[in-house]
């Protein structure tokens, strides 16, 4: 993750960026202000345990400087501590905090000169603030900090001791902060991973509830994605149903760092396995059995697993991967795809006419909303059609209900055929459907109910069946339900005048 830190090119020259150790937060930056007073606070009390224990002003330049530090760190921790009270998080940056720490080390440096005679504590004591860094610095910061404790320190013990001894000194102080400061930044970097890969893991758990589309939803958690298996990329193989064939349906970064043909084949057999398969570097992590939830059972049976992971074999930080962070991973992809395919499955289902497979009342309003919302804002024309078999009962009575059904079905293949893609026809009920017919006007729908009839149902069933059918073309203003209503009031026009006509006004 970006904390603010990296390597950057410019002109040709590279710069290194120092960052914090992780996202600065609020509590992050207080914690990180918080321990700079402390350092701060230590002066003065350093200053005046040394001054009952028989300090002498041995260089009074030296204490000025180190003073004039001490100034310095004040200042910039005053104006920080009030940027944090403001709420101006932005205004605190890491150079900030890799000053104030720079300002101690100086301010230890040049009072251990300037007041003796305890240089092995005061050495140490411009030690400190180095370690401290590595609370809350990246590695270029901590790199920083040690850089300049190490010139500060060979400018205290050249000061202070014999050249030989210096260099002794020096080398001594700063290799021993080197190893503090290095422990404790490698413990607390892996801590911060561990942290980042658990927000991961929330970003990915909150947007498990809302995702919809799949695979297309998981671009905006791609990164998290590989974040919560700390692994730099990742594919994701799916088998759909089961028995199906296995088939890649992610990749990050990007496509061209894995054979896929391989991945595939391997996270195939990790499914059928139910177990990593690590080969050539890289390794298929299947959802875990014990996952109940994650697949529909219809998915889980004999052993099948529907999805897998393929990682390389290391991490982020070159060591293995962990199988059961990418396995917890493969479950929550699993449990995103079958709630997507879910809500597909049930948004079909509720708009759906099960008989003729056509939308249904409920979807013919909806799309009827829009169309008009589409037709207002073109300024174009939109007809609704209501349409009715004619003596439909008396067709029930004679042939049976059933071959009712198939002319139910049978009419409403033969209209689609006639309508463009924009048009849509639902089932109204019974044996009444329903055209929208966006940018069309009366002479236009007329005209394709003219056409629906000459498809000559009567040829397909050796019967005659007409529909009757009303036209009103929206008015500009009219609600949804009062358009259809006007359709429907030529319809009982249209029966009323004998059936097997259409009627409108134009
Ligand atoms: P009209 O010309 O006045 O429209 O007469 P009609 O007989 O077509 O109209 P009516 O409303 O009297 O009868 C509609 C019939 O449609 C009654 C009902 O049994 C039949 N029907 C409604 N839904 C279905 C269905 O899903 N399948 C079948 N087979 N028949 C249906
Ligand atoms: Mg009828
Ligand atoms: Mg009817």
């Amino acid at each position: 993750m970006d904390h603010g830190g990296g390597v950057e090119r410019r002109h040709g020259v590279r710069f290194v960026r120092i960052g914090w150790k992780t996202q600065p937060t609020m509590r992050f930056v207080r914690h990180v202000l918080q321990s700079v007073t402390v350092l701060l606070l230590t002066i003065p009390v350093w200053v005046a345990v040394g001054a009952i224990n028989g300090f002498a002003v041995r260089s009074l330049p030296a204490v000025v400087v180190g003073a004039g530090f001490f100034a310095s760190l004040v200042a910039l921790n005053v104006w920080n501590v009030l940027a944090l009270r403001a709420g101006e998080l932005a205004r605190i940056r890491p150079v900030g905090a890799f000053a104030e720490v720079s300002f101690a080390i100086g301010a230890y440096a040049a009072l251990g000169v300037g007041l003796g005679p305890v240089h092995g504590a005061a050495l140490f004591f411009t030690c400190v603030p180095a370690v401290a860094a590595a609370f809350f610095g990246d590695n270029h910061l901590v790199g920083c900090v040690l850089g300049v404790l190490a010139v500060a320190l060979a400018v205290q013990a050249g000061l202070l001791y014999p050249a030989a001894e210096a260099i002794t000194v020096t080398f001594a102080f700063a290799a021993g902060t080197a190893v503090l400061a290095g422990g404790t930044q490698s413990i607390l970097n892996a801590a911060v991973r561990d942290m980042d890969r658990l927000s991961a893991i929330n970003t990915l758990a909150a947007t498990a509830s809302t995702l919809r589309h799949w695979p297309g939803d998981l671009v905006p958690v791609a990164q998290d994605l590989a974040a919560a298996m700390d692994v730099d990329r990742y594919a994701v193989v799916e088998r759909p149903s089961l028995g199906s064939q296995a088939r890649l349906v992610f990749t990050w970064p990007h496509g061209d760092w894995v054979a896929l043909s391989q991945a595939v084949a391997w996270a195939d057999e990790a499914m059928r396995t139910d177990r990593p398969v690590i080969r050539a570097g890289l390794v298929a992590t299947p959802v875990p059995r014990s996952t109940p939830s994650a697949v529909p059972d219809a998915l889980v049976d004999a052993g099948q697993v529907n999805l897998a992971v393929v990682t390389p074999r290391r991490s982020t930080v070159r060591v293995p991967v962990d199988t059961r962070q990418t396995g917890t991973v493969a479950a929550l992809l699993a449990a995103m795809s079958s709630r997507a395919v879910l809500v597909d499955n049930l948004t079909v289902l509720a708009n759906t006419d099960e008989l003729t497979g056509l939308a249904n009342r409920r979807r013919f309003f909806e799309v009827l909303e829009r169309d008009i919302a589409r037709a207002a804002r073109a300024g174009k024309p939109l007809a609704v059609a209501m349409i009715d078999l004619d003596h439909f009962k008396a067709y029930n009575d004679r042939y049976g209900h059933s071959a009712g059904d198939a002319l139910l079905r049978r009419f409403a293949t033969s209209v689609v055929g006639a309508i463009r893609a924009q048009d849509l026809l639902a089932r109204y009920g019974g044996e009444e459907f329903v055209l929208v017919l966006p940018d069309t006007d009366v002479v236009g729908a007329d005209h394709l109910l003219h056409a629906v009839r000459r498809a000559n149902l009567t040829a397909a069933i050796g019967q005659p069946v007409t529909f009757s059918a009303g036209i009103a073309v929206w008015d500009g203003s009219e609600a949804p339900d009062e358009l259809v209503l006007r359709a429907d009031q030529f319809l009982y026009a249209a029966k009323s005048a004998g059936r097997d006509q259409v009627a409108f006004t134009a």
